[in-house]
Order: structure tokens, then sequence, then C-alpha cells
């Protein structure tokens, strides 16, 4: 297992360094395509580029699994006179969770640029204000690491409205098992799903049911999994379990969600995840994510027949420079192992 689990935060690192706001996933969806197909596993793209590969299973019978690999960004809105950018955010996240990070911008044209994201008055030495501005998106602003003096210098660099922003994903991987990064939400769960296809594939695993998984890009804003093949008749969703308050799961375990923003999951498919992870000796955690939707979520709302689930390692501090550990991720990889293989 330990293999396994080194196999996870490295394909974690490598996906999180490859800059995948909602709208701009083609290079992460390259990545992911090329390391299944690698595996021996079919792969197609769909319209809205995402990517759908397929595990041959015992039973013509198809289940659906999901990740998402789009993360939290945001979009040059407007150049200011000064040369700075006004940003619009990507995804729901608070101004604080990007305020004094680095970023890059992704020009129309393939250019990238670095910068720095802060607020109007970035400075205690300079503003009365600077504690005490509201963090709102009106008031955050990017400035490039190039010299530029006013709108015209930042058009001639060939930024423009309309440019993706990508957010510095820092991250850490500690002694302890901690993993310390942005957009753990949802690339944790894409490799975890690698690392379930390289596992079938080097033990030469053959799954109850035929797999077919959905590496969804449109998750953050709403409509990831809004379309999947039309032979799913059960869907599970992996995606990170949403911790504090009073909720039951932590960073070591997986929590199986049954009830999220968008109402109840599926009693039998949520009764059999926990059955399984007792049987596994899988810490878990059954929780209410209320301010939480998912590829389920999405996949219902588009109007397919299915019965969902969701399951997911804890992320702490989710939608901000969240963290995980070790043995969260490797009780997502047993549960959803467990799931394929037994269901
Ligand atoms: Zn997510």
């Amino acid at each position: 297992m330990e293999n396994n689990v080194t196999y996870i935060v490295d394909t974690l690192e490598h996906l999180v360094n490859i800059p995948s706001p909602t709208g701009f996933t083609h290079d992460v969806i390259d990545f992911v395509k090329t390391t299944a197909s690698g595996f021996g596993y079919s792969c197609d793209l769909t319209a809205k580029g995402g990517l759908i590969i397929t595990v041959p299973g015992e039973k013509e019978e198809v289940l659906g699994l999901s990740a998402h690999t789009d993360t939290l960004g945001a979009m040059v809105r407007s150049i200011n006179t000064s040369g700075t950018l006004n940003l619009i955010p990507i995804g729901g996240y608070m101004m604080e969770a990007i305020e004094g990070f680095y970023c890059k911008i992704h020009t129309r044209n393939g250019k990238v640029y670095t910068g720095t994201i802060s607020t109007t008055m970035p400075s205690v030495h300079t503003y009365d204000e600077a504690r005490t501005l509201e963090r709102a998106p009106r008031n955050m602003i990017v400035t490039i690491d190039e010299q530029v003096e006013n709108k015209e210098d930042v058009e001639a660099l060939g930024i423009s409205s309309g440019d993706f922003i990508s957010l510095d994903p820092c991250f850490v991987h500690t002694r302890s098992g901690f993993i310390k990064t942005r957009h753990i939400d949802d690339k944790g769960s894409v490799a975890v799903l690698l690392a379930v296809l390289r596992k079938l594939s080097k033990d030469k695993i053959t799954p109850k049911r035929t797999l077919k998984i959905l590496i969804s890009n449109y998750e953050e804003i709403g409509h990831g999994a809004s379309y999947i093949p039309e032979d799913i008749t059960e869907f599970l969703a992996i995606d990170m379990g949403a911790l504090g308050a009073d909720l039951n799961g932590d960073e070591y375990k997986v929590s199986i969600c049954a009830l999220d923003s968008s109402g109840p999951y599926d009693y039998d498919m949520t009764n059999r995840l926990i059955q399984m992870a007792k049987d596994h000796n899988i810490d878990y955690a059954i929780d209410i994510f209320p301010h939480y939707g998912s590829d389920v979520s999405a996949a219902l709302r588009g109007g397919h027949n299915i019965r969902g689930a969701l399951i997911g390692q804890g992320v702490r501090a989710s939608h901000g420079i969240e963290r995980t550990h070790e043995k969260g991720l490797e009780g997502t990889l047993n549960l959803v192992m467990a799931y394929i293989t037994e269901a």
C-alpha cells in the first residue's frame, strides 16, 4: 500500500502544478489521458472537454465514477490605468484565500506571466484602511511581474480581459504525512482514481461492472457531470470531504456524504459504501455537507436516471490552502477498490 500512497502523492503534486481553473483544463486533461492510456485503458473526450476512461468489467452493466480536474481560479476582468489587473473569481472562495499569493496570467496566445494578488491597499505603511478594507473581488488586484506603468504597457505584453489566472498551488508534503496544497479538491481524487487504474492494470484485476470514469472539467461552477454516458446506472463521485463545525470527518478518514445541498444521496449505495468501509477496516465518517454539490448533483440535474453517492478524503480549509493526510487518500483508494471489485 505504501507504494500506492507514494504514487497518489507524487501524482497529486504533478496535477496541482498543471494550471487548470474551470474553463482552462486542456493541459491537465491531456496529462490524465496520457497516464490512463499508459495503463492500457481507452480514453474518449467529451464535447465539452472532459475525459471518459473505460475499464471493461466482468459484466456489461456500467458503473460510473467521477473526479473533477478543474479548480478554482480567476479571470482578468479589466486592466487598470496603473497597469494592475482587476480580477473576477472562478468558483466560490473567500478573497482572503488568495490575498498575498502568487499567480500566473495565461494569455490567449500562450504566453504566461507571473504576478501577485493583493488588495488595492496592500501595505500598512501606506494605507489607513489596509486592515479594514473589505476583502471583496472589486478590491482585489493582480500586480504583474513586468515593468508596466499603464494599461498600454500591459496590452503590449499581450494580456487582455478574459485571460485566465491560475493560483500558485503551494504544494508541501510533510514527513508526518500531510499534504498541504491548493486544489486537493479535487485533484486528490483524480490522483486516487489514477492509482486505481494503475492497480487494476498492474495486478490484472477486472472490476465486476464495466467502469466509465469521468474526469470532469466544469465542476467548480456547477455543471461538471451534467453529461454522462447513457449506459451509466450507478454513479459514484469521488470528491473532497468537507471538515469542521459539527462534522464527523477528519483528514485521516474517508467521508461518506449522506446529504448535501442537492439533497440525500442514494440510500442503498450509501449503505453499501458504509458496510464496505466497516468490512475492510477503512476509517470513515458519515457526514452532511450543507454548502456542497458534486458531480452526482450535476448528473441528476442534467436529467440522468441514476443512483448516486459521494465519497472522498477529508480536506481541511477547503477552497483555501487545503490539507489532507496520506491516510485519507489511502482510505479513499481502498474504498473505491472495494466498491468496484465487490459491488
Ligand atoms: Zn470538488
